[in-house]
């Protein structure tokens, strides 16, 4: 007769825990799909969304300070320099061994400065921004860019699979920062070139709605003509999902990256500088497709 296995005195491995700071249209949806994998503290500079998130996903409010007690910590912010006040204030308190995934649109050269000051205290480091908007989190579909090494990115992926559909290690760290930047300028330039396309179609007495229809049965069609003209500029229902300042902000880190390395690239740079201008004449706060608004400006004519 099989004798039944005696108990074990080990005492359990405590369960890994998350960690997220900056629960805004990004991190919200993020850091929710982690808390219905593992424990996930979450921290958010007005406190009260950090309170309606636990509310609501069942992840756990923290003080900031609490944070350095998880295993994978978590950021989503608007630029590097926020990220980097908070591997300032928790850095004394991290444990070797932590890994910090930061997957805010950053940019290259910080992500390798915080690896190296993190590693110094025996802390991993990935740069993991993501693409796909708030809707891609919900549905856990986002694209997941990552820089760092080989090993690091094995330990996060379980996690990273939490909102990622398509998640690969791009390069060392850094690399998921420069993709991104590209990944972002290629959608600012489509977008705008897109606008330019049907502003010139419109001040030569063309009908926009089928010609767009065309446009996107052929081969100029991208996916800013296939989904964010239709929805957004022809409704002028421009919900903001995705900030205009964010997404100037995305190419000004490609015309850095394209000027360190001294890459030939005229068109980020143009894409870069007409985001700007739009940022400038629009605003930073309103939703990215409103770029549009520079060139139907610079044509006088609105695109609907
Ligand atoms: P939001 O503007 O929606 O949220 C920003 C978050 O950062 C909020 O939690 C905000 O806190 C916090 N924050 C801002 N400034 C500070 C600060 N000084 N100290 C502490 N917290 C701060 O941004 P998104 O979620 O849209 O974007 C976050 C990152 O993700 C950006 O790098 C963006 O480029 C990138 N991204 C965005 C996408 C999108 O579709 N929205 C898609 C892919 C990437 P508070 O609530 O207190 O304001």
């Amino acid at each position: 007769m099989t004798q039944p296995a005696a108990a074990s005195t080990e005492t359990p491995a405590t369960a890994p825990t998350a960690a997220f700071i900056g629960l805004g249209a990004m991190g919200t949806p993020m850091a929710a799909q982690l808390a219905g994998q593992m424990p996930t503290l979450v921290w958010n500079r007005t406190p009260g969304k950090a309170e309606a998130h636990a509310a609501e996903y069942g992840s756990t409010a923290s003080d900031l300070e609490e944070l350095a007690g998880a295993n994978f910590i978590f950021s989503c912010l608007p630029t590097s320099a926020e990220v980097d006040i908070y591997i300032d204030r928790l850095l004394p308190k991290l444990r070797p061994g932590t890994l910090w995934i930061d997957c805010t649109s950053g940019r290259p050269a910080a992500a390798r400065e915080q690896a190296a000051r993190l590693s110094a205290a025996g802390v991993e480091f990935l740069d993991a921004p993501v693409s796909g908007g708030p809707a891609g989190a919900k549905a856990g579909t986002l694209a997941v860019m990552v820089g760092g090494e080989a090993a690091t990115f094995e330990r996060a992926l379980p996690l990273l699979n939490t909102f990622g559909g398509t998640v690969l290690l791009v390069g060392p760290v850094g690399s998921g920062f420069a993709v991104k930047a590209v990944n972002n300028v290629l959608m600012g330039l489509h977008l705008l070139s897109v606008a330019e396309g049907l502003a010139s179609l419109k001040k030569q007495g063309v009908d926009l709605a089928p010609a767009l229809t065309v446009l996107n049965a052929g081969s100029g069609s991208s996916f800013s003509s296939q989904n964010k003209v239709s929805q957004q500029v022809f409704t002028r229902q421009f919900s903001p999902m995705f900030k205009l300042g964010l997404l100037a902000k995305d190419a000004g880190i490609a015309l850095e990256n394209i000027q360190e390395v001294q890459a030939s690239a005229p068109l980020i740079a143009a894409t870069a500088m007409l985001l700007r201008a739009a940022q400038a004449t629009v605003g930073s706060d309103v939703d990215h497709t409103e770029a549009v608004k520079l060139v139907e400006l610079l044509n006088g004519v609105e695109l609907s």
